[in-house]
């Protein structure tokens, strides 16, 4: 196996988690925030997964989007002043075409 399908399997992994996050986490939080004001009569709990659902989100965003390129070790899909993000279908820097493995 070489080094770019590994790099390609982590950009996914990353992609996925950050897909998982943006879908998940408004509900999941509304979910526990209804369920702990029912039985804890609190709405602690749902006030404190809405900040960390926030955080996960920033953490694999940041993750995302500064993703280095197998290639050229840049950030795959923009520079410091512009970011294709999911869009970019080849580096930025080098050209290596997402998801290339030669
Ligand atoms: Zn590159």
């Amino acid at each position: 196996m070489n080094l770019y399908e590994d790099n390609w399997r982590r950009y996914r992994r990353v992609r996925a988690l950050l897909l998982i996050i943006v879908i998940s986490w408004i509900p999941i939080a509304m979910l526990v925030g209804t369920l702990s004001r029912w039985l804890l009569k609190t709405s602690i709990v749902g006030s404190i997964i809405l900040p960390i659902g926030l955080l996960l989100f920033m953490i694999m965003a940041i993750r995302f989007q500064t993703f280095p390129c197998p290639l050229c070790g840049k950030w795959f899909s923009g520079t410091w002043w512009y970011n294709w993000s999911f869009l970019a279908r080849k580096c930025v820097h080098c050209g290596l075409r997402k998801f290339s493995v030669e």
